[in-house]
């Protein structure tokens, strides 16, 4: 497999890149590239497989140790950032332009991808344009974020675009089938309740504990028949929240408490030096604030599907031919479509993407936002 395969549904991507990758060093090789697409469809893979193929002997076979050292992260002459912080500071960044300076060990370039350059505070976008502007011949800088708007027009004008797009329903099917083996019908159900979102579709396919979760929050636009149950959904969707958030969390928590553990010989002399307590605290603030943030982030995500059941709901009244994302909810859908007006039904939509900003960019509690959410999609008696 080689390391284009990782990537659905982006032929012209693919394409493009691919010529890059075969054109001589030397002749006008772009130094820096940007790479935008919608959450789930794969830019930074298709970052991380472009850094691959520019260093493989035969163009991203896959297979290489080469191919092999960029997909682990352990390539010397691939560097990645990747936060899970709000914001990248201009320190890190300055980092970063010193290693874009250093001769590639092994390589042919030295290649710096920035997963999340819409993260970049102002003064490290400036740090990083100073370094683009000024590149050295083999140097290659290749920065993901969901859309051109996102960064520093000063910054775009001095990238190459390339632009993911959502893969359909079918691509990420045959995906889930070809590459994980998954059942057809699962894989199906999958792609269509993701719409589009690779990540998403595969944690759907292979885990039934987040299919069970999925099906629990759909299920709430068609229970809200009084004040009580828009209060339990509410609870409900917050606690469905916490638990897929602790299972995202869980593991890597218990690897960087080892890594910690041993780093500070914790583990073979049994006794913890001064230092190990400060650094613990550290580590345990920084996991805390990331278990934080996961909550929002799948709270954020249930109300997207949310969403999806009002559009079906909608589609299906006007008579849409259009594929509905929940499609194995055709009675729920049917129910919503028989009690509420599609006024009714833009209005709901309108509530869930209140309640995500007031949450998101007010810091209003989860809980609190989606009761009043709740309420304010409640059916008519
Ligand atoms: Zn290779």
């Amino acid at each position: 497999m080689t390391v284009w395969d990782r990537l659905v549904g982006q032929a012209g991507v693919i394409e493009t890149l691919q010529r890059a990758v075969g054109s001589d060093p030397g002749s006008g090789m772009s130094h820096a590239w940007l790479f935008t697409g919608p959450p789930g469809s794969g830019r930074s893979n298709a970052a991380l497989a472009f850094a691959a193929a520019l260093h493989c002997e035969s163009g991203g076979c896959g297979e290489c140790k080469s191919c092999h050292e960029v997909a682990a992260g352990t390539h010397p002459d691939v560097q990645v950032t990747r936060t899970e912080r709000l914001s990248i500071g201009v320190e890190e960044v300055r980092d970063l332009v010193r290693g874009s300076a250093l001769t590639p060990i092994g390589g042919r370039w030295q290649i710096l991808v920035v997963e999340d350059a819409d993260r970049l505070t102002e003064s490290a976008a400036n740090a990083l344009l100073k370094a683009i502007e000024e590149p050295n011949a083999r140097t290659v800088w290749l920065l993901c974020a969901p859309t051109v708007e996102d960064v520093l027009p000063t910054i775009r004008s001095r990238t190459r675009l390339v632009v993911l797009s959502t893969p359909s329903t079918t691509e990420v099917a045959a995906f889930l089938v070809d590459r994980d083996g998954v059942d057809a019908d699962v894989a199906t159900y999958a792609a269509r309740a993701s719409q589009g979102h690779i990540g998403r579709a595969r944690a759907l396919a292979r885990d039934p504990d987040t299919r069970r979760r999925r099906d629990r929050v759909v299920a709430i636009p068609a229970g809200l028949r009084d004040l009580g149950a828009c209060v339990r959904a509410a609870a409900e969707l917050h606690e469905l929240a916490k638990e897929e958030a602790e299972a995202m969390t869980s593991v890597i928590d218990v690897e960087e408490r080892s890594a910690l553990d041993e780093a500070y010989g914790v583990v073979e002399r049994g006794r913890r030096p001064r230092e190990y307590a400060p650094a613990l605290r550290d580590l345990e603030k920084s996991q805390k604030t990331r278990a934080k943030r996961r909550v929002l982030d799948v709270v954020d995500r249930g109300l997207m599907d949310l969403v999806s059941v009002y559009r079906d709901a909608l589609a299906l009244q006007i008579g849409s031919r259009s594929e509905l994302v929940n499609a194995d909810r055709r009675e729920d859908l049917s129910v919503l479509a028989q009690r509420s007006s599609p006024e009714e039904h833009l209005r709901r939509i309108d509530a869930v993407f209140e309640a995500r900003e007031q949450m998101l960019e007010f810091n209003v509690p989860p809980l609190l936002a989606l009761e009043s959410m709740m309420v304010a999609l409640r059916l008519a008696a």
